[in-house]
């Protein structure tokens, strides 16, 4: 029988916090497209599979939709009337949709300057309030907990353990598409939440015998932003992956907790790897995603070729947000290649083409 699609939280409701009487604040989130890389794993000569999970396919163009909806539902069903988080971007694009959705305020704390340009323009459509901190994300995250303690707003960054228990739904879609877990999830890692709510995903499939096996967890950071790598929290994270430019992450112990369960790793790129892995997803696959969301793929790459990562493994990269959202990074990585200007007529057409073909 047919079923129209609504939402993570009704497809997986069994396994979340939600009873028959909770009004779901839904975007039609999740359900986004596993697509197995054709070209890429030939370039690199190695027989793997790679599935990228297209998270920027989701209604706000990340992965933060499947936390918020959980979020903001049960803000809702608390009987908040207003919302609050820090961001980088797309947290702050989300809550500002899902607010939208349910009626409710949100506050966004952002760094001045350092979001990307569509997710700028995004929050400033869904209405919310933006508050521009000359700081960065961790500095907003610090004065986000401070001020919930002095105003009726509830925080939907992910330290609300909601916003864990909807991104979790990411593993059960990966284990219920394939029909079994990777040997390998690559992931990039920034404030950690996305990482250990996979983790918590898989591990109760495993549990549940939904699955045979769980993931290695590979998490991959910024160089300028890696303080799982430094061990300890960073004071100025610098990193064109503005998603990832996080210092101090929340779920700090969580993220070591699915690294050492796993038996996987923490690892960093320069920006410069981050970029090629970018371009090479765009070019060699179609598949147009954010900076920081290439950092899985830049990750998965360099540990296939090292031999880290077995001939025969079967890998999943989470591909976090969309490329659309960043287009002043997108046209930098494409200044060698801009549009030729011809005269409207055919043969100045047909010469063009035969001068590229
Ligand atoms: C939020 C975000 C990340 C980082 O996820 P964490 O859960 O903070 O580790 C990575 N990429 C994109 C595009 C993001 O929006």
């Amino acid at each position: 029988m047919h079923k129209h699609y609504t939402g993570l939280i009704e497809r997986y409701r069994d396994r979340l916090p939600v009873s028959a009487n909770t009004r779901i604040i839904s975007l039609n989130e999740g359900n986004t497209p596993m697509i197995q890389l054709q070209n890429i794993p030939r370039i690199l000569g190695k027989d793997v599979d790679i599935y990228v999970k297209f998270e920027g396919l989701n209604p706000t163009g990340s992965f933060k939709d499947r936390g918020m909806t959980m979020a903001v539902t049960k803000a809702v069903e608390e009987g908040s009337q207003a919302i609050i988080c820090a961001s980088t971007g797309n947290t702050s694009a989300a809550a500002a949709a899902y607010a939208a959705r349910a009626g409710i305020k949100a506050f966004v704390l952002i760094p001045d300057g350092k979001i990307a340009l569509g997710k700028l323009a995004q929050t400033l459509m869904y209405n919310a309030t933006i508050i521009q901190i000359n700081g960065n994300f961790d500095q907003g995250m610090e004065l986000v907990k401070k001020v919930a303690n002095h105003a009726p707003v509830t925080i939907v960054n992910s330290i609300n353990p909601f916003r864990l228990e909807g991104q979790k739904t990411a593993a059960f879609e990966i284990v219920d598409d394939l029909g079994f877990a990777p040997d390998y999830h690559c992931l990039p890692v920034g404030n950690a939440g996305n990482i250990s709510a996979y983790w918590k995903g898989y591990k109760e499939y495993a549990l549940d015998r939904v699955c045979g096996n769980r993931p290695i967890m590979c998490g991959y950071q910024a160089a300028g932003a890696a303080p799982f790598l430094a061990g300890h929290p960073i004071e100025n994270p610098e990193t064109i992956a503005t998603a990832i430019r996080i210092g101090n992450p929340q779920s700090w112990d969580l993220a070591w907790a699915a690294q050492q369960e796993s038996g996987g790793w923490f690892d960093k790129f320069t920006d410069a790897d981050i970029l090629v892995a970018q371009k090479m997803l765009s070019q060699y696959e179609g598949v147009f995603c954010e900076p920081a969301s290439a950092t899985s793929l830049a990750g998965a790459m360099q540990d296939i070729k090292s031999g880290k990562i077995p001939e025969g493994s079967k890998i999943v990269c989470t591909l976090t947000g969309n490329g659309i959202k960043d287009p002043e990074i997108a046209m930098q990585q494409c200044a060698d290649s801009k549009p030729v200007t011809i005269d409207a007529d055919l043969d100045a057409v047909k010469r063009a083409i035969l001068d590229s073909l």
